[in-house]
Protein backbone atom coordinates (compact mmCIF):
# COMPACT_ATOMS: atom_id res chain seq x y z
CA UNK A 1 0.00 0.00 0.00
CA UNK A 2 0.97 3.39 -0.87
CA UNK A 3 -1.03 6.29 0.67
CA UNK A 4 -1.15 9.39 -0.19
CA UNK A 5 -4.00 10.77 1.32
CA UNK A 6 -4.47 13.40 4.50
CA UNK A 7 -4.96 11.24 6.90
CA UNK A 8 -4.66 8.57 8.10
CA UNK A 9 -0.71 8.88 7.14
CA UNK A 10 1.90 6.28 6.28
CA UNK A 11 3.71 5.45 9.76
CA UNK A 12 7.35 5.40 10.16
CA UNK A 13 8.89 1.91 11.16
CA UNK A 14 9.70 2.70 14.71
CA UNK A 15 6.08 3.98 15.46
CA UNK A 16 4.40 1.37 13.76
CA UNK A 17 6.55 -1.27 15.69
CA UNK A 18 4.87 0.68 18.68
CA UNK A 19 1.93 -0.21 17.63
CA UNK A 20 2.75 -3.58 17.30
CA UNK A 21 3.47 -4.37 21.21
CA UNK A 22 1.36 -4.86 24.19
CA UNK A 23 -0.23 -1.05 25.91
CA UNK A 24 1.01 -0.55 28.99
CA UNK A 25 -0.65 0.93 32.41
CA UNK A 26 -0.23 4.12 32.53
CA UNK A 27 -0.84 5.71 36.19
CA UNK A 28 3.14 5.56 36.65
CA UNK A 29 6.16 7.46 36.61
CA UNK A 30 6.79 6.24 33.55
CA UNK A 31 3.83 7.27 31.46
CA UNK A 32 3.88 10.20 32.73
CA UNK A 33 7.54 11.35 31.85
CA UNK A 34 6.66 10.49 28.60
CA UNK A 35 3.66 12.69 28.32
CA UNK A 36 5.80 15.44 29.89
CA UNK A 37 8.36 15.43 26.85
CA UNK A 38 5.09 15.46 24.78
CA UNK A 39 4.08 18.53 26.46
CA UNK A 40 7.62 20.29 26.25
CA UNK A 41 8.09 18.88 22.62
CA UNK A 42 4.76 20.20 20.98
CA UNK A 43 5.49 23.23 23.00
CA UNK A 44 8.45 23.75 20.85
CA UNK A 45 7.46 22.91 17.60
CA UNK A 46 4.57 25.53 18.07
CA UNK A 47 6.62 27.76 19.24
CA UNK A 48 4.59 28.59 21.66
CA UNK A 49 5.68 30.68 25.07
CA UNK A 50 7.30 29.60 28.10
CA UNK A 51 4.19 29.35 30.29
CA UNK A 52 1.80 27.37 27.72
CA UNK A 53 0.36 24.45 28.18
CA UNK A 54 -1.10 21.53 26.17
CA UNK A 55 -3.87 19.41 26.47
CA UNK A 56 -3.88 15.69 25.10
CA UNK A 57 -7.70 14.89 24.13
CA UNK A 58 -8.69 11.49 22.85
CA UNK A 59 -11.23 11.67 20.05
CA UNK A 60 -9.89 12.85 16.56
CA UNK A 61 -9.24 16.89 15.35
CA UNK A 62 -13.11 17.56 15.66
CA UNK A 63 -12.99 16.82 19.59
CA UNK A 64 -10.39 19.31 20.27
CA UNK A 65 -12.54 21.73 17.60
CA UNK A 66 -15.16 21.32 20.02
CA UNK A 67 -13.26 21.64 23.37
CA UNK A 68 -11.45 24.65 22.23
CA UNK A 69 -14.76 26.74 20.95
CA UNK A 70 -16.69 25.05 24.44
CA UNK A 71 -13.92 25.57 26.71
CA UNK A 72 -12.19 29.28 25.47
CA UNK A 73 -15.72 31.05 24.23
CA UNK A 74 -19.31 31.62 26.08
CA UNK A 75 -22.29 33.29 25.05
CA UNK A 76 -21.30 36.66 25.94
CA UNK A 77 -18.44 36.45 23.08
CA UNK A 78 -18.82 37.49 19.27
CA UNK A 79 -16.72 35.18 17.09
CA UNK A 80 -15.92 35.85 13.55
CA UNK A 81 -14.97 32.25 11.44
CA UNK A 82 -14.01 31.54 8.12
CA UNK A 83 -15.80 28.82 6.20
CA UNK A 84 -13.89 28.04 3.34
CA UNK A 85 -14.22 24.30 3.02
CA UNK A 86 -16.07 21.15 5.08
CA UNK A 87 -14.03 21.91 8.45
CA UNK A 88 -15.02 25.60 8.44
CA UNK A 89 -18.26 24.84 8.19
CA UNK A 90 -17.96 22.26 11.04
CA UNK A 91 -16.71 25.60 13.31
CA UNK A 92 -19.83 27.34 11.91
CA UNK A 93 -21.65 24.10 13.02
CA UNK A 94 -20.31 23.71 16.49
CA UNK A 95 -20.95 27.67 17.02
CA UNK A 96 -24.55 27.16 16.18
CA UNK A 97 -24.67 24.10 18.62
CA UNK A 98 -23.11 25.90 21.51
CA UNK A 99 -25.12 29.25 21.19
CA UNK A 100 -21.85 31.40 20.45
CA UNK A 101 -23.15 34.33 18.38
CA UNK A 102 -20.61 34.23 15.00
CA UNK A 103 -20.21 35.61 11.73
CA UNK A 104 -19.36 34.10 8.81
CA UNK A 105 -17.15 35.01 6.41
CA UNK A 106 -17.03 32.74 3.21
CA UNK A 107 -13.66 33.01 0.71
CA UNK A 108 -14.32 32.56 -2.79
CA UNK A 109 -13.73 28.94 -3.84
CA UNK A 110 -9.69 28.02 -4.03
CA UNK A 111 -8.67 31.33 -2.39
CA UNK A 112 -7.99 32.83 1.33
CA UNK A 113 -9.11 35.15 2.96
CA UNK A 114 -8.48 39.07 1.90
CA UNK A 115 -7.58 42.42 3.68
CA UNK A 116 -10.74 43.84 2.69
CA UNK A 117 -12.95 40.79 3.43
CA UNK A 118 -11.47 41.37 7.09
CA UNK A 119 -11.36 45.70 7.31
CA UNK A 120 -15.10 45.08 7.21
CA UNK A 121 -15.29 44.04 10.30
CA UNK A 122 -12.38 46.38 11.89
CA UNK A 123 -13.81 48.09 15.20
CA UNK A 124 -16.86 45.79 15.04
CA UNK A 125 -16.94 44.97 18.74
CA UNK A 126 -15.74 41.23 17.90
CA UNK A 127 -13.83 38.96 20.32
CA UNK A 128 -12.85 35.92 19.29
CA UNK A 129 -12.11 34.13 15.59
CA UNK A 130 -11.88 31.08 14.37
CA UNK A 131 -9.84 30.05 11.25
CA UNK A 132 -8.27 26.31 9.83
CA UNK A 133 -5.80 27.50 8.59
CA UNK A 134 -5.00 25.19 6.01
CA UNK A 135 -8.71 24.35 4.60
CA UNK A 136 -7.77 20.98 4.20
CA UNK A 137 -10.87 19.74 2.03
CA UNK A 138 -9.81 22.01 -0.44
CA UNK A 139 -6.46 22.83 -0.10
CA UNK A 140 -6.32 26.58 0.70
CA UNK A 141 -3.74 27.72 2.88
CA UNK A 142 -4.86 31.46 4.89
CA UNK A 143 -2.71 33.87 5.52
CA UNK A 144 -1.98 33.98 8.82
CA UNK A 145 -0.38 36.65 8.94
CA UNK A 146 -2.63 38.74 7.94
CA UNK A 147 -5.25 37.47 10.08
CA UNK A 148 -3.14 37.52 13.00
CA UNK A 149 -2.06 41.37 12.29
CA UNK A 150 -6.45 41.39 12.26
CA UNK A 151 -6.03 39.98 15.58
CA UNK A 152 -4.11 42.27 17.28
CA UNK A 153 -5.34 45.46 16.31
CA UNK A 154 -8.77 44.47 17.64
CA UNK A 155 -7.77 42.56 20.26
CA UNK A 156 -9.24 39.48 19.40
CA UNK A 157 -9.06 36.14 20.54
CA UNK A 158 -7.51 34.15 18.19
CA UNK A 159 -8.25 30.50 17.76
CA UNK A 160 -6.42 28.09 14.91
CA UNK A 161 -7.06 24.34 13.47
CA UNK A 162 -3.91 23.64 12.50
CA UNK A 163 -4.43 20.09 12.06
CA UNK A 164 -3.03 19.83 8.87
CA UNK A 165 -0.58 22.59 9.08
CA UNK A 166 1.27 21.58 11.98
CA UNK A 167 4.52 20.55 10.97
CA UNK A 168 4.04 21.18 7.35
CA UNK A 169 3.98 25.25 7.55
CA UNK A 170 5.95 27.25 9.21
CA UNK A 171 3.94 28.74 12.09
CA UNK A 172 5.43 30.52 15.24
CA UNK A 173 2.55 30.71 17.49
CA UNK A 174 4.24 33.22 20.11
CA UNK A 175 5.24 35.90 17.15
CA UNK A 176 1.04 35.84 15.89
CA UNK A 177 -0.06 36.09 18.77
CA UNK A 178 -2.24 32.59 18.42
CA UNK A 179 -4.28 31.92 21.93
CA UNK A 180 -4.78 27.89 21.10
CA UNK A 181 -3.64 25.55 18.17
CA UNK A 182 -5.13 22.48 17.30
CA UNK A 183 -3.53 19.56 15.90
CA UNK A 184 -4.47 15.64 15.24
CA UNK A 185 -2.39 12.59 15.48
CA UNK A 186 -3.10 11.54 12.28
CA UNK A 187 -2.09 14.39 9.83
CA UNK A 188 1.85 15.45 9.72
CA UNK A 189 2.51 13.10 13.36
CA UNK A 190 1.96 10.37 10.74
CA UNK A 191 0.47 8.25 13.99
CA UNK A 192 -2.90 6.37 14.18
CA UNK A 193 -6.02 8.60 14.90
CA UNK A 194 -6.97 8.79 18.02
CA UNK A 195 -5.39 11.46 19.64
CA UNK A 196 -6.00 15.55 18.99
CA UNK A 197 -3.65 18.37 20.75
CA UNK A 198 -4.18 21.54 21.81
CA UNK A 199 -1.66 24.10 22.93
CA UNK A 200 -2.73 26.78 25.03
CA UNK A 201 -1.54 30.22 25.33
CA UNK A 202 -0.90 31.29 29.34
CA UNK A 203 -3.75 34.15 28.16
CA UNK A 204 -5.79 30.80 27.34
CA UNK A 205 -5.50 28.80 30.30
CA UNK A 206 -6.30 31.72 32.56
CA UNK A 207 -9.84 31.97 30.04
CA UNK A 208 -10.52 27.80 30.29
CA UNK A 209 -9.78 28.39 34.05
CA UNK A 210 -12.30 31.51 34.79
CA UNK A 211 -14.61 29.47 32.41
CA UNK A 212 -17.83 27.81 33.40
CA UNK A 213 -17.25 23.43 32.21
CA UNK A 214 -19.81 22.76 29.92
CA UNK A 215 -19.03 19.24 29.09
CA UNK A 216 -17.16 16.70 31.23
CA UNK A 217 -15.43 14.88 29.09
CA UNK A 218 -13.94 17.75 26.98
CA UNK A 219 -13.40 20.14 29.77
CA UNK A 220 -10.02 21.47 29.38
CA UNK A 221 -9.56 22.85 32.92
CA UNK A 222 -9.49 18.60 33.92
CA UNK A 223 -7.40 18.36 31.25
CA UNK A 224 -4.85 21.32 32.33
CA UNK A 225 -4.57 20.09 36.28
CA UNK A 226 -4.20 16.74 35.80
CA UNK A 227 -1.42 17.54 32.69
CA UNK A 228 0.63 19.25 35.48
CA UNK A 229 1.32 15.71 36.68
CA UNK A 230 1.68 14.40 33.19
CA UNK A 231 -1.92 12.90 33.07
CA UNK A 232 -5.09 12.69 31.91
CA UNK A 233 -8.38 12.94 33.65
CA UNK A 234 -9.68 9.63 31.80
CA UNK A 235 -7.86 6.70 29.93
CA UNK A 236 -6.57 7.90 26.80
CA UNK A 237 -5.52 6.32 23.85
CA UNK A 238 -2.14 5.39 25.48
CA UNK A 239 -0.37 3.51 22.74
CA UNK A 240 -1.17 6.19 20.41
CA UNK A 241 0.57 8.81 23.15
CA UNK A 242 3.41 6.24 22.96
CA UNK A 243 4.24 6.68 19.31
CA UNK A 244 3.79 10.56 19.07
CA UNK A 245 6.45 10.67 21.51
CA UNK A 246 8.58 8.07 19.39
CA UNK A 247 7.25 10.81 16.38
CA UNK A 248 8.08 13.98 18.05
CA UNK A 249 11.79 12.50 19.21
CA UNK A 250 12.35 11.05 15.27
CA UNK A 251 11.82 15.26 14.56
CA UNK A 252 13.89 16.56 17.24
CA UNK A 253 16.92 13.68 16.14
CA UNK A 254 16.32 15.16 12.80
CA UNK A 255 16.62 18.93 12.96
CA UNK A 256 12.83 19.69 14.48
CA UNK A 257 10.32 21.40 12.98
CA UNK A 258 11.72 23.80 10.64
CA UNK A 259 13.70 20.95 8.77
CA UNK A 260 10.58 19.06 8.78
CA UNK A 261 8.33 22.06 7.22
CA UNK A 262 11.47 21.79 4.95
CA UNK A 263 11.13 17.95 3.85
CA UNK A 264 7.10 18.20 3.41
CA UNK A 265 7.12 21.27 1.44
CA UNK A 266 10.54 19.79 -0.83
CA UNK A 267 8.37 16.65 -1.55
CA UNK A 268 4.83 18.87 -2.35
CA UNK A 269 7.23 21.27 -4.32
CA UNK A 270 8.57 17.82 -6.28
CA UNK A 271 5.15 16.10 -7.05
CA UNK A 272 3.82 19.72 -8.67
CA UNK A 273 7.06 19.78 -10.63
CA UNK A 274 6.49 15.96 -11.66
CA UNK A 275 2.70 16.71 -13.02
CA UNK A 276 3.81 19.60 -15.08
CA UNK A 277 7.21 17.93 -16.53
CA UNK A 278 4.96 14.93 -17.40
CA UNK A 279 2.19 17.16 -18.78
CA UNK A 280 -0.50 15.29 -17.15
CA UNK A 281 -4.02 16.88 -17.21
CA UNK A 282 -4.44 18.09 -14.39
CA UNK A 283 -5.15 21.65 -12.85
CA UNK A 284 -4.25 22.66 -9.35
CA UNK A 285 -6.95 24.37 -7.81
CA UNK A 286 -5.71 26.57 -5.37
CA UNK A 287 -4.80 29.86 -5.57
CA UNK A 288 -2.63 29.59 -1.87
CA UNK A 289 -1.37 26.51 -1.49
CA UNK A 290 -0.05 24.01 1.73
CA UNK A 291 2.31 22.06 1.49
CA UNK A 292 0.62 19.07 3.21
CA UNK A 293 -1.49 18.27 -0.20
CA UNK A 294 -2.27 19.39 -3.21
CA UNK A 295 -6.03 19.63 -5.21
CA UNK A 296 -5.97 18.91 -8.41
CA UNK A 297 -8.79 18.58 -10.88
CA UNK A 298 -8.40 16.66 -14.39
CA UNK A 299 -9.05 18.60 -17.61
CA UNK A 300 -9.92 15.90 -19.99
CA UNK A 301 -13.07 15.21 -18.51
CA UNK A 302 -12.12 11.75 -16.37
CA UNK A 303 -13.94 11.62 -13.06
CA UNK A 304 -11.65 12.84 -9.85
CA UNK A 305 -13.72 9.83 -8.03
CA UNK A 306 -12.52 7.44 -10.96
CA UNK A 307 -8.88 8.40 -10.77
CA UNK A 308 -9.28 7.50 -7.12
CA UNK A 309 -10.86 3.93 -7.09
CA UNK A 310 -8.37 2.97 -10.24
CA UNK A 311 -5.36 3.56 -8.53
CA UNK A 312 -6.54 2.11 -5.57
CA UNK A 313 -8.12 -1.01 -6.92
CA UNK A 314 -5.40 -1.66 -10.05
CA UNK A 315 -2.70 -0.18 -8.34
CA UNK A 316 -2.53 -0.03 -4.67
CA UNK A 317 -1.77 3.42 -4.32
CA UNK A 318 -4.38 5.66 -2.18
CA UNK A 319 -4.91 9.30 -3.35
CA UNK A 320 -7.79 11.31 -1.30
CA UNK A 321 -11.23 11.68 -2.95
CA UNK A 322 -13.02 14.78 -2.62
CA UNK A 323 -16.87 14.26 -1.19
CA UNK A 324 -20.11 16.24 -2.34
CA UNK A 325 -20.22 17.90 -5.16
CA UNK A 326 -16.65 18.00 -5.85
CA UNK A 327 -16.72 14.38 -6.00
CA UNK A 328 -15.96 13.96 -9.69
CA UNK A 329 -14.61 17.13 -9.98
CA UNK A 330 -11.56 17.53 -7.66
CA UNK A 331 -9.04 15.01 -5.74
CA UNK A 332 -5.93 15.29 -2.96
CA UNK A 333 -2.20 14.12 -3.17
CA UNK A 334 -1.16 14.65 0.02
CA UNK A 335 2.70 15.08 1.19
CA UNK A 336 2.58 14.12 4.71
CA UNK A 337 3.62 10.99 6.51
CA UNK A 338 6.41 8.36 5.89
CA UNK A 339 6.56 9.58 2.11
CA UNK A 340 9.86 9.88 0.00
CA UNK A 341 10.34 10.97 -3.49
CA UNK A 342 10.57 7.71 -5.10
CA UNK A 343 7.00 7.27 -3.97
CA UNK A 344 6.44 9.75 -6.07
CA UNK A 345 7.95 8.36 -8.90
CA UNK A 346 5.69 5.98 -8.55
CA UNK A 347 2.73 7.53 -8.15
CA UNK A 348 3.36 9.28 -11.07
CA UNK A 349 4.05 6.32 -12.85
CA UNK A 350 0.71 4.98 -12.50
CA UNK A 351 -0.97 7.89 -13.48
CA UNK A 352 0.95 7.97 -16.59
CA UNK A 353 0.28 3.93 -17.22
CA UNK A 354 -3.19 4.91 -16.63
CA UNK A 355 -2.95 7.16 -19.70
CA UNK A 356 -1.29 4.79 -21.72
CA UNK A 357 -4.59 2.42 -21.60
CA UNK A 358 -6.73 5.32 -21.88
CA UNK A 359 -7.92 5.53 -18.68
CA UNK A 360 -6.85 9.30 -18.04
C1 LIG B 1 -8.36 16.37 9.49
C2 LIG B 1 -8.80 17.73 9.88
C3 LIG B 1 -9.68 17.93 10.97
C4 LIG B 1 -10.15 16.88 11.91
O1 LIG B 1 -10.83 15.84 11.43
P1 LIG B 1 -11.00 14.53 12.31
O2 LIG B 1 -11.55 13.57 11.32
O3 LIG B 1 -11.95 14.86 13.41
O4 LIG B 1 -9.65 14.17 12.84
C5 LIG B 1 -10.03 19.23 11.28
N1 LIG B 1 -9.58 20.27 10.58
C6 LIG B 1 -8.73 20.11 9.56
C7 LIG B 1 -8.23 21.33 8.85
C8 LIG B 1 -8.32 18.84 9.17
O5 LIG B 1 -7.46 18.69 8.15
Amino acid sequence: MLNFTIGPVMSSEAVRAIGAEQVPYFRTAEFSRVMLENERLFKLFAHAEENARVCFMTGSGTASMEAAVINVFTEKDKVLVIDGGSFGHRFVELLEIHDIPHSVIKPEFGCGVTAEQLNEYDGKGYTGFLVNLDETSIGVLYDIKLISDFCKRNGIFLVVDSISSFLCDPFDMKQLGVQVMITGSQKALACPPGISIIVLSEKAVERVYSNKPKAMYLDLKSALTNGERGQTPFTPAVGTLLQINQRLREIEAAGGVDSEVARIGGLAEYFRKQIELNKLPFKIVSNSLPNAVTPLSPTNGVSANDIFITLKDEYAIWICPNGGELKDAVFRVGHIGALEKKDYDTLINALLDMQKRGLL
